[in-house]
């Protein structure tokens, strides 16, 4: 059972109604709070045998909004009955939600200060204030570049806070990441900020879910597992919000299925409408993942400019995507990078498809 608060409640409404929840045998009170822009919304989540408990009891109080009773296992990350709650965040003077375009852009790797640079340099002279750059890779093979790890955190922060980037996505593999990346924001004073990524690999790491629930000073860019059906990744992405943590991105990166080729994973953006109704997370589109090479079609648009569009026509507004000064030189996933010339041209392009996709909105 969920209980929802008035935005203009009183704060000893929560306790209120704590006390008279906890007076249900076996049922336990937790107490969640939304934090937006111009918004603030606090829900009381009712867990054990709610079965007999009365929900007018709640619904007389004044101050509650609405009492629902929840039968989805992922209660915090996703849309209950009636719940037009408004979705997002905000991190480091950025808004991540369910309107506001971001291209999140960079190398899969970080490799030296000059690829960084170069990268970031480009992303500023677009107006780009997220990136993307891996220092923890999970790599398939042990002999593969695996990332230059907590050492190359400080310069990294230094030069993306120079070219204006407010928040790097870092994609974190082990619980011990989170302090090496807080350390290293701290040492070099904070230039910048960080979205702490869960690997399409680390969908089921509960251990490491956990860990990044537990803290709120990042948020949380989770991945959809790769071989898992969408209820299991929203399963597992509670994992990060029940432990406390609510300002997660929900990324769809495509499936592993051999009918994917020659692509590298099957695109799975179809899935963007049906993220956005059974959860309240705002989401994100990896085309770089999904596609995997950075190949033409025939109209001259890389193919995967279109893999784009298929998730920003559905109504995804986030897009992670990997681009190198010299892909043909890339020491992780390189086919798929895009060069930086490039860049003014997705940006464009997907403003373009984000318009069309408000226009169509506004004539349905
Ligand atoms: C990445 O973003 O670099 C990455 C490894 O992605 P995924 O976990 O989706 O494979
Ligand atoms: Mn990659």
């Amino acid at each position: 059972m969920v209980i929802t608060l008035e935005p203009s409640a009183p704060a000893s409404l929560v306790s209120t109604v704590e006390q008279m929840a906890g007076r249900f045998p076996g049922v336990t009170p937790r107490t969640h709070v939304f934090q937006g822009a111009g918004h603030r919304l606090v829900e009381v989540h009712l867990l054990g045998p709610t079965h007999e408990v009365p929900a007018e009891v709640f619904e007389r109080l004044p101050g509650v909004l609405r009492v629902v009773r929840v039968s989805l296992k992922y209660r915090l990350i996703g849309r209950h009955a009636g719940d037009d709650s408004p979705v997002g965040f905000d991190h480091n003077g950025l808004r991540f939600d369910d309107r506001t375009l971001h291209v999140i852009g960079g190398p899969c790797a970080v490799e030296s200060p000059e690829t960084i640079e170069a990268t970031f340099a480009a992303l500023e002279r677009e107006g780009v204030r997220t990136a993307r750059a891996g220092a923890y890779k999970p790599r398939t093979s042990p002999y593969d570049f695996q990332g230059l790890g907590a050492a190359c955190l400080p310069w990294l922060f230094e030069i993306a806070g120079g070219h204006g980037i407010r928040c790097v996505a870092m994609e974190v593999t082990d619980p011990r990441h989170i302090d090496e990346v807080q350390s290293a924001l701290a040492k070099t004073s904070e230039p910048t900020s960080v979205m702490l990524q869960i690997g399409t690999r680390n969908t089921q790491n509960f251990e490491l879910l956990k860990a990044v629930g537990r803290q709120t000073l990042y948020p949380v860019l989770f991945k959809r597992g790769m071989a898992l059906g969408l209820e299991e990744s929203f399963n597992a992405c509670e994992y990060v919000a029940s432990e406390g943590n609510s300002r997660i991105v929900f990324c769809l990166r495509g499936v592993k299925s051999g009918l994917a080729e020659p692509h590298r994973s099957l695109v799975d953006f179809a899935h963007v409408p049906v993220v956005r109704r059974k959860t309240r997370l705002p989401l994100c589109i990896d085309p770089s993942h999904s596609v995997g090479q950075a190949t033409l079609a025939p109209d001259g648009l890389p193919e995967i400019f279109h893999a784009v569009g298929q998730g920003l026509i559905a109504g995804a507004t986030m897009v992670l995507v990997e681009l190198h000064p010299r892909p043909e030189l890339a020491l992780c996933d390189g086919p798929q990078a895009l060069s930086l010339d490039l860049l003014p041209r997705l940006a464009s392009y997907a403003r373009l498809v984000r318009s069309a996709y408000e226009q169509a909105v506004a004539a349905a």
